[in-house]
């Protein structure tokens, strides 16, 4: 079989140089080759979250993570806010909601970001809210939040903690945790981070450390305090994904090579390529550009097709693999994930593979011009 065109928002292609770091003999987690390995990694991931703060490894998938956030934060019956966007928004409120905490919900439309206003509004009634949970980019609609915004909004008129899911984003978007005021960061290997699934990463402030002292939910394996002890001594409770932190260390040679200011530039020119590509064959998208993501675009089935035939042929007879809908987004739209190993060139490929499934189907559109398009795009930014 060819190799899979993995265009999805998650799990992402992996670099031959992440997979060969993973072939690394494995050590003990209580050994001196990890304890390096471990200090090294989370050192050099603190310029991806913008933080002085260390950076915690858990073994585990992104929603652990987003759940180690609430529980170690908030207590059965105080209050906190949750702003949902789409479907990984929702996750936020079925954790806050299963371990008891009183959920206002701020839900908006999907689609749409959440904007300053709107959360303005929305505080105003409220008091002695715990915490503010947020996604930063929503991987079921392709939006970014304005959360250096919303982190204003919250720090300003509240006392709560701002609880923030990058797991789409982080690697791919700016993060400033410490600037913009973010009290927990978390995201995933399998995104943006050019890792298999199975490792998450945590980020906590001062404040937030404050809060989980006084905490009273109980946690174990999802303990950060304990996370917290054990990095002091460059490890980690239990045994952690040792082979994905080998890995790790390679992403981290890769995005220091690139440069991390030209890897986020990259996800935005990859993001304006794609846009302006789907223009150009007259396919429309769910969001609009101001809050359309650097990582992943949502795109509207082209009109007369129908989308699970469209996506069928184009894996089937091209091997190019994008995401369906969520939701009841499902079979309205489709995701074109570019987030971590994707390059401008990926893009010209992925949309001349999507012309020639449009072809077999006998769309009507201008041979090329999506190609064109997106090309334009990418030969103007590189001018600059
Ligand atoms: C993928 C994703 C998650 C969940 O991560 P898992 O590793 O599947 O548990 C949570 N939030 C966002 C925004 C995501 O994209």
């Amino acid at each position: 079989m060819y190799t899979n065109i993995l265009r999805h928002p998650g799990p992402t292609p992996i670099p031959q140089k992440v997979q060969l770091a993973m072939a690394h003999d494995i050590y003990s987690h209580r050994s001196g080759e990890f304890v390096e390995l471990y200090r090294e990694t989370t050192k050099r991931l603190k310029p991806l979250f913008g933080t002085k703060q260390d950076i915690l490894l858990l073994p585990s998938g992104g929603t652990a993570a987003l759940e180690a956030a609430a529980i170690n934060t908030v207590s059965s019956g105080e209050d906190v806010v949750v702003i949902t966007v789409g479907a990984f928004g929702d996750y936020f409120v079925g954790i806050c909601e299963k371990y008891g905490f009183n959920v206002h919900k701020l839900a908006i439309e999907w689609g749409e970001a959440c904007t300053e206003e709107a959360l303005v509004e929305f505080l105003k009634p409220l008091n002695s809210i715990k915490a503010v949970f947020a996604t930063y980019n929503e991987t079921s609609t392709g939006i970014i939040n304005p959360i250096e915004k919303l982190a204003k909004v919250v720090r300003t008129q509240t006392d709560a903690l701002f609880i923030v899911d990058g797991v789409s984003c982080v690697g791919g978007a700016p993060a400033e945790m410490d600037e913009w005021g973010i009290d927990i960061l978390v995201t995933g290997s399998q995104k943006a981070m050019m890792l298999p699934p199975g490792l998450s990463f945590v980020s906590v402030s001062e404040r937030a450390w404050k809060a989980i002292e006084n905490n009273k939910t109980p946690s174990y394996y999802l303990n950060l305090s304990s996370y917290r002890n054990w990095a002091e001594k460059g490890m980690t409770p239990n045994t952690p994904a040792i082979t994905l932190i080998y890995g790790l260390a390679a992403v981290l040679d890769l995005i220091e090579e690139e440069g991390y200011e030209q890897t986020i530039a990259r996800h935005a020119l990859m993001k304006d390529m794609v846009r302006a590509a789907m223009r150009s064959l007259g396919i429309g998208l769910l969001t609009s550009d101001e809050y359309a993501s650097p990582t992943i675009t949502t795109i509207l089935t082209p009109e007369g097709l129908d989308l699970g035939d469209y996506l069928g042929h184009l894996k089937n007879e091209y091997h190019l693999d994008f995401a369906g809908g969520l939701g009841h987004l499902q079979g309205k739209v489709f995701r074109f994930g570019h987030m971590g190993y994707c390059f401008p060139s990926d893009i010209l490929e992925a949309v001349s593979l999507m012309e020639a499934g449009l072809q077999d189907f006998n769309y009507s559109f201008e041979s090329g011009a999506g190609i064109k398009a997106a090309q334009d795009v990418f030969l103007s930014r590189k001018k600059r």
